[in-house]
């Protein structure tokens, strides 16, 4: 497949303090709500009907402040939560877990705030010193049936320690049972999944059709049903990300051929430490543990499982194709690569 092999090269890696936590998401197959009844014409007028929950977590704004809407009119809805409270998710005609959305009025609509009560325990602060926090660690992941423990520690007393709640997960990737959990690292500030997403859609499917290759690899997707796989909170990569990934870890963005880039020695840090034939295990520094999944060409046939790992970014290029990233076997780099969107690729999905 590679006309070059870029094994040898001396490299200069840079290494990045990074902070890793792990956290568990609970996931399934989607769902959509949708609220209200359909309806036309140019004289229409439509409701939203906006509720949060719990009552007493927190206050929704709508902008514009109106009583009714007319068919095709935008509103902008924003929660806002109470102290003690953090924002989760929307339920009813949007299911984002973004804090302000814009739904367009094309039936009477039904909006719910999701909201999740926050609790800190604070150490005693009449101490003699301010205390200097580090970073949050997860101590206890949230679920879809209970809410996580976050802790940091007091970088001047380590016996000061200040805990929270993580928000119970909620929304769509909760709500339809038969959830597989994926863990996550934080590498260059975003929390990516360990492993790659497994979730049975239109237009994927497992390496060679068999399940075990679903259960070690995950499923290749089409760009196009990768695009929504991700569940909610999640979402699928965008080119900007991934490079950031590549960076975070002492990757140094390069040019080959002249207009595509290659990331030296990124390959070797995020490649796991097993399942990459002819010795192309990587050292996996970050946790991230890449895995060779192989893809799958648009006429049905499947490839390279074992040899290369291909995921989609969410670019679309004015080409058509779609630019994907690749670590291979026989190389320490993290490759850009364009294929067709109806090809199969793994995903990795990075939270909201
Ligand atoms: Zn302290």
């Amino acid at each position: 497949m590679r006309s070059f092999n870029r094994r040898g090269w001396g490299r200069a890696l840079l290494l990045m303090a990074t902070v890793m936590a792990v956290v568990a998401v609970c996931l399934s197959g989607c769902g959509d709500d949708n609220g209200g009844n359909s309806g036309g014409g140019n004289n229409t007028v439509y409701t939203l009907q906006i509720s949060t929950n719990p009552i007493g977590g927190g206050t929704v704004s709508r902008n514009p402040e109106k009583s009714t809407y007319t068919a095709g009119e935008q509103v902008t809805v924003t929660a806002q939560p109470a102290s003690g409270y953090s924002f989760v998710v929307w339920s009813g005609v949007s299911t984002s877990a973004s804090s302000s959305v814009t739904v367009t009025m094309n039936a009477n609509l039904v909006l719910t705030a999701n909201f999740q009560q926050q609790s800190v325990t604070s150490p005693d602060d009449s101490l003699s010193h301010t205390h200097t926090w580090g970073n949050w660690v997860v101590t206890t992941p949230a679920t879809c049936e209970t809410a996580g423990v976050e802790t940091r520690t007091c970088t001047l007393d380590a016996s000061h320690k200040e805990t929270r709640a993580i928000p119970q997960l909620t929304g769509t990737a909760c709500n339809s049972g038969g959830g597989e959990s994926y863990e996550f690292v934080v590498i260059g500030g975003r929390k990516w999944m360990k492993k790659n997403l497994n979730i049975e859609t239109a237009d994927s499917w497992c390496y060679r059709n068999s399940p075990d290759n679903c259960a070690k690899y995950g499923r290749l997707y089409t760009w196009t049903a990768a695009k929504t796989a991700c569940p909610n909170g999640w979402h699928l990569p965008s080119g900007y990300e991934w490079d950031q990934l590549a960076e975070s870890v002492g990757g140094t963005k390069s040019f080959y051929a002249g207009t595509k880039y290659y990331w030296l020695g990124a390959g070797k840090k995020l490649k796991s430490k097993s399942g990459w034939k002819e010795n192309g295990n990587g050292t996996d520094n970050y946790g991230f543990s890449a895995l060779p999944g192989g893809n799958r060409n648009s006429d049905g046939s499947f490839h390279n499982e074992g040899y290369y790992g291909n995921w989609w970014t969410d670019t679309e290029d004015t080409s058509g194709y779609i630019p994907y990233r690749t670590m291979g076997c026989d190389e320490d780099d993290v490759f850009e690569f364009y294929r067709d969107k109806t090809d199969g690729s793994s995903v990795r999905c990075v939270q909201n």
